[in-house]
């Protein structure tokens, strides 16, 4: 038996001081009685499809936005998402002959951990940050970054639309049709994910139904943390992120409680070491999983390891980065008998100019579509780029 998700109690990192803490309790009661937003039938066949994953004959593409924006939930937004993410997954297929499983950052990816609790703006007034759009407005002023607990039922309400929007259109994967996407976002603010467990009468115990599959970030993945814990009460796919520091043991025990009593597939990890540090660090982190071989997804997210300056003072990424994370991490699995699971990316289908495609582009001119709230995505092209070298890295099953 797991602990029912309302009894845990552990200390919960990166969580909003709520302006009226009053509402927080009313609107959790009124999620708790909400139909939920996935269905859990959709979310094991997830899992069975990460288990393929896990065993070499599927490969993952999980990408979206870094901050969703509510505005997205309008139909002709979350269908071009769903279609890009869908056009990537058919060139690999065609390019690398593997299945794909297509899981958007979408419909729900509206809560974002920060490495500041608080913006200095150019003036020297002082704001706190954006956490999402479940949490506060991106604009610069006291009154749009205030922790609205409303906004937790809005982020519900626009999911559902998201929601609704793909299975009419037919690309939710609810109905178990070809080509068709999973949902996911970061399980980060416990006001929302706790009262959007419900009980599981598939399989027993409960699963979140706030998407089909969950990860837990880089800045929550402490073993004696809410996160952790709450992970552990679900029965949906889950990934974590690993950064730098990230040791074997904090793997080994990652493996050990987010896969007990659950099958293949159930755990995903998703290293974000950065190009530089990837050949170095990843060898020791495989190693510690080596008992979980074919069981855990591993995937490559090349983004977060990669974020630097451009010399207008925005953050970007170079995709020459991004390529080489890529390469690197396609090698060190290989070089360990474990098969490369998939990517996890940050991308949109505008036409943007938030990363650059070689180191040349961070000195030269601005970012003149820089159009993310937070994070730098990769545009349509560069999207295209990554996944056509990745399909090349993929057909090549001798060269590591
Ligand atoms: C993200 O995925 O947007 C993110 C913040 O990643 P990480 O937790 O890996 O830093
Ligand atoms: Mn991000």
């Amino acid at each position: 038996m797991t602990t029912a998700p309302h009894r845990i109690r552990l200390p919960a990192a990166q969580q909003p001081t709520w302006t009226c803490d009053g509402l927080v309790e009313n609107v959790r009661a009124d999620l708790a009685a909400l139909p939920p937003l996935v269905e859990a039938s959709a979310v094991h066949r997830l899992r069975a499809e990460l288990a393929r994953a896990a065993q070499g004959t599927r490969f993952v593409l999980q990408g979206g936005d870094c901050a969703e924006p509510f505005l997205d939930s309008a139909p002709a937004r979350i269908t071009a998402k769903a279609a890009q993410l869908c056009s990537l997954a058919d060139l690999l297929t065609t390019r690398a002959g593997l299945p794909v499983v297509r899981i958007g950052r979408f419909a729900g990816q509206y809560a974002k951990p920060r490495s500041q609790a608080v913006e200095t703006l150019a003036d020297g007034t002082v704001l706190p940050v954006y956490r999402g759009d479940a949490v506060n407005r991106p604009t610069a002023d006291p009154a749009a970054r205030r922790a609205d607990p409303a906004r937790l039922r809005a982020a519900y309400d626009h999911a559902a639309a998201c929601l609704d929007t793909l299975l009419l259109r037919g690309h939710l994967a609810e109905d178990a049709a070809a080509g068709s996407v999973f949902t996911s976002h970061e399980a980060l603010l416990v006001d929302l994910e706790t009262p959007l467990v419900r009980e599981d009468t598939e399989a027993g115990g409960h699963y979140s139904s706030s998407a089909h599959m969950l990860w837990i970030g880089e800045r929550t993945r402490q073993l004696d943390g809410w996160h952790v814990g709450f992970a552990e009460t679900v029965n949906n796919p889950v990934g974590v992120k690993l950064g730098p520091g990230a040791s074997p043991d904090d793997v080994h025990e990652l493996c050990e409680r987010l896969t007990r009593g659950h099958g293949a597939g159930r755990l995903s990890l998703i290293t974000r070491l950065g190009a530089a540090e990837t050949a170095r660090r990843l060898p020791a982190l495989v190693e510690a999983a080596a008992d979980f071989t074919g069981r855990v997804v591993w995937l490559c997210d090349p983004m977060h390891g990669n974020t630097v300056r451009h010399s207008s003072g925005r953050k970007t990424r170079v995709l020459t980065d991004v390529l080489r994370e890529v390469t690197d991490f396609f090698a060190v699995l290989r070089a360990h008998g474990v098969p490369p699971g998939g990517l996890h990316v940050e991308m949109t289908p505008d036409d943007v100019t938030e990363c650059v495609d070689d180191p040349a582009g961070l000195a030269t001119g601005a970012l003149p579509r820089f159009r993310s709230t937070c994070d730098p995505r990769l545009a349509p092209a560069q999207a295209r780029g990554l996944l056509m070298a990745t399909a090349d890295l993929l057909a090549r099953k001798d060269t590591p």
